[in-house]
């Protein structure tokens, strides 16, 4: 198996992502590598163990309200992407989550200011540099969280989610004990795995449960992934172009199939928080 995970691996870590990079100081390669490790990790793992270790467990296995539809957006601020996106939010009334990285956040203030300017809007924490939990002690996570803290001001409800979704038992305590909500999803987008033209690789396409249909189909698949939940929290990134740029064409598509967009506080998404 872990030759496997090598040469899979090695085949992600071969796409572009060069030109995203200019957004911001981060390692897209990276970040999509840990996607990938994430997803292959908790396919080849026994559930039963998973569950014991409280890993990947930010894919929320309990149903989501019915036809309703809470978006969030992760790994921002990035300037003209998170102003692209609001401006969609906007146009379609649709409230979302931001779940904020605390560097992204110190270098673009005016940023969060402009997506708390608009009150159905909500920021969550998503650590300081996005680092992978499962390599950090406790110490190292609370530090993540407590220093994206002080920057994000938080009122009201304590909203966290992991990078990459790397939950642990231990970090799952800490972090209810610091009186944050942990926040996974329903639906992984997977709009990372789409390149600048919105095509594919044969390997994600099968982590990412793509259909033939919806091949080289980016809105066609997310729909698709929200129909196999009937709606539910949807993970989407603020970091790639290609999917703000159809981020439209997407709210309307779930709009004609009858979805609602709905704020993660909502009575009825309490049941899917931690
Ligand atoms: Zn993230």
């Amino acid at each position: 198996m872990k030759l496997v995970f090598a040469i899979l691996i090695g085949i992600f870590s071969s796409n572009s992502f060069a030109t995203e990079a200019s957004h911001a100081n981060t390692d897209y390669s990276k970040i999509q590598k840990q996607h990938t490790a994430r997803i292959l990790q908790q396919k080849s793992t026994n559930e039963e163990i998973l569950k014991a270790n409280c890993k990947y467990e930010s894919d929320i296995s309990e149903k989501p309200p019915a036809k309703k539809i809470a978006l969030t957006f992760d790994d921002g601020p990035i300037p003209g992407h998170t102003e692209d996106i609001l401006a969609v939010l906007k146009k379609h009334q649709a409230p979302a989550t931001f779940f904020i990285v605390g560097e992204h956040a110190k270098a673009h203030p005016r940023l969060l200011e402009l997506i708390l300017s608009d009150q159905h809007h909500l920021i969550g924490n998503h650590s300081w540099d996005h680092p992978n939990f499962h390599e950090l002690t406790v110490t190292d996570q609370l530090s993540e969280i407590t220093k994206t803290e002080s920057l994000l001001q938080e009122t009201g409800e304590k909203l966290f989610r992991y990078p990459f979704g790397n939950s642990s038992c231990e970090a799952n305590q800490m972090v209810k004990s610091h009186n944050y909500k942990i926040v996974g999803w329903h639906v992984d987008s997977c709009d990372w795995a789409f390149s600048q033209n919105g095509e594919m690789n044969i390997a994600d396409r099968a982590l990412c449960g793509v259909t033939p249909e919806n091949i080289d189909d980016y809105v066609g698949h997310v729909v698709s992934q929200i129909k196999k939940r009937n709606g539910g929290i949807v993970l989407l990134h603020e970091t790639h172009r290609y999917s703000i740029m159809k981020l439209d064409e997407l709210l309307t598509k779930l709009e004609q199939e009858g979805y609602q967009f709905s704020s993660i506080l909502d009575k009825e998404f309490s049941t899917s928080l931690k």
